[in-house]
């Protein structure tokens, strides 16, 4: 079994209703298991003019490959209704696999750790909630550490139940 951190978004349609189905759909697939959660955060969006995002993210260990990975987090964000429209436009759910172990990959479909992560508080900050000492594999530095070079006042915990 594998560890990988992903990262759940969405900013269209009851989105705490989605992110918490999408991790219940996550954990009924065969080889996946939801470690840990996160809290759910409220997000200021980047890119065109949108509505605030529910973001999180979540420690997964799975019996997949990086690839079979993002396969199957694509069939789930295709379950919860995303269209693929606009780029960084709005959508109903956004899954991304930021972490998979140590390792470092690059292949036109899949780029491991997530390109641009460690700029992005939104993904940061519920990692770092949960993951805080894991080594980010190009800087070799925390989660704890990188959370800390980021502006995170974009982002609130959410109150909402
Ligand atoms: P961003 O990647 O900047 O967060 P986005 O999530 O809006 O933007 P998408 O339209 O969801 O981008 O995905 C575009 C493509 O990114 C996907 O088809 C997928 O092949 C590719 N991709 C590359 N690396 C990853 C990764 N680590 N996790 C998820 N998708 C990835
Ligand atoms: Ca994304
Ligand atoms: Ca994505």
């Amino acid at each position: 079994m594998k560890q990988c951190a992903i990262a759940l978004g969405s900013n269209l349609g009851d989105s705490l209703q989605t992110l918490e189905n999408a991790l219940t759909s996550l954990h009924q697939i065969r080889g996946i298991k939801v470690l840990k959660t996160s809290s759910w955060y409220q997000t200021q969006p980047v890119g065109p003019p949108q509505p605030d995002y529910l973001n999180g993210c979540a420690i997964l260990e799975v019996q997949q490959t990086p690839e079979e990975l993002l396969s199957l987090l694509q069939e789930v964000e295709l379950q919860f209704g995303r269209v693929r429209n606009e780029k960084w436009g709005a959508r109903t759910l956004d899954l991304d696999i930021i972490l998979y172990e140590d390792k470092i990959l690059n292949t036109p479909s899949l780029t491991i750790p997530h390109p641009h992560f460690t700029q992005r508080a939104f993904v940061l900050v519920p990692l770092a909630e949960i993951a805080g000492d894991w080594i980010e594999p190009h800087s070799q530095q925390t989660i704890a550490h990188l959370v800390k070079n980021v502006d995170c006042s974009g982002v609130q915990i959410n109150d909402k139940k």
